[in-house]
């Protein structure tokens, strides 16, 4: 029954900038046929009178920058980033639910209903995953309480390569453990809200955003709490799921309010699903998360195909906000949620036998 939003301009969407590539590109074919190819005239060639000679003079070609970047196509000012992550959210749940204000951000972006969370599929592991762009083999968060005495996330993260650029960097967390992400000197603004209550943390996060950000990171916890509490697909579960639906509008028009909301690319996600009481296996109903992106430069009403990692979330943000991914991220841009095809972007393609997928 909830099905239907996303379908109906799934392919009306992209078709537009293929055909726009496909001109570009056929074009340039034909402005290189026009430098040496027989057949067509020479530009502005010199008259020679002599005999041609038949081993043509080698000409001399320009040395092609071959080498591979990462720097992303132009795309749609991005100025900023929100991270939504829904702890425990598994997609079915979120289908099931009462959901008229994130059925705005799937009905107005991109959406994937069969993304994959990392195994182990649990809050810190995860959420590690998510601001990373790597495999939990790579950013070795095996653990899933707070232990002070590990270390925190090493490595770029998208804090640290927004830090880097010189943006505001904000967490508004209903969990304390999630600290361990925020290494420091990556996290400007790190505010965990002690009694877990969503309605209070989109506050936090609204005040934060009223300083200006480049990322801002939002964790709401509800679902999971009811999953533990009662059962995941329960109906208290998908309860906290209405509740988290108009706490996200809350953010959504708090945004729009401060001027905030234009210029903004929002990523919705969650850091595992869950089963029975728990979570934490390669059980479908734990590693199966949703993924939606909105705002600026994002297609509407895209069904995306592609498979979609909580990794490719960091990289997505990394992109679209016009930085460098780097090289050794499992992780890739979600290029096809701004109507771009991976072959047209000069990103990495990511295994598809990576962690996760
Ligand atoms: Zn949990």
């Amino acid at each position: 029954m909830k099905t239907h939003f996303f379908t109906w301009r799934r392919f009306t969407a992209i078709d537009q900038p293929l055909h726009i590539l496909a001109a570009v590109l056929s074009v340039s074919v034909l402005c290189a046929c026009n430098v040496n190819v027989p057949g067509f005239p020479a530009i502005i060639a010199p008259t020679v009178t002599t005999t041609p000679t038949s081993s043509p003079t080698p000409t001399v070609i320009p040395a092609e920058t071959a080498t591979p970047t990462i720097s992303p196509t132009p795309l749609p000012k991005v100025e900023r980033a929100v991270i939504i992550s829904l702890d425990g959210l598994r997609p079915d749940g979120l289908l099931r639910a009462n959901i008229p204000r994130i059925s705005v951000l799937i009905n107005g972006g991109a959406s994937s209903f069969t993304a994959r969370t990392v195994l182990p599929s649990g809050t810190l592991p995860g959420h590690a995953s998510m601001v990373s762009g790597r495999c939990v083999s790579q950013h070795g968060i095996i653990w899933n309480d707070l232990v002070p005495s590990n270390e925190p996330l090493q490595g770029p993260t998208v804090f640290s390569i927004a830090k880097d650029a010189g943006l505001r960097t904000v967490m508004v967390v209903g969990k304390e453990k999630l600290i361990t992400l925020a290494r420091p000197g990556t996290v400007d603004s790190f505010r965990y809200e002690p009694d877990s209550v969503d309605e209070r943390i989109v506050q936090t996060a609204l005040d934060e955003a009223a300083n200006g950000f480049g990322i801002l990171f939002v964790h709401f916890i509800l679902p999971d709490y009811f999953g533990h509490l009662n059962g995941w697909m329960s109906a208290e579960y998908l309860h906290g799921i209405d509740r988290d639906d108009a706490v996200v509008g809350t953010l959504v028009d708090g945004l729009e309010t401060l001027g905030l909301l234009e210029d903004t690319l929002i990523v919705l996600t969650s850091d595992h699903g869950g089963h029975d009481f728990t979570h934490g296996t390669n059980l479908k109903e734990d590693m199966t998360i949703p993924w939606i992106v909105y705002g600026a430069g994002v297609l509407e009403g895209l069904a995306l195909e592609v498979p979609v990692s909580i990794m490719d979330t960091a990289a997505t943000v990394v992109w679209a906000m016009g930085w460098p991914v780097p090289a050794d991220w499992a992780g890739r841009p979600v290029v096809e949620a701004f109507g771009l095809r991976a072959e047209q972007v000069p990103v990495p393609t990511a295994d598809p036998y990576r962690c996760g997928i």
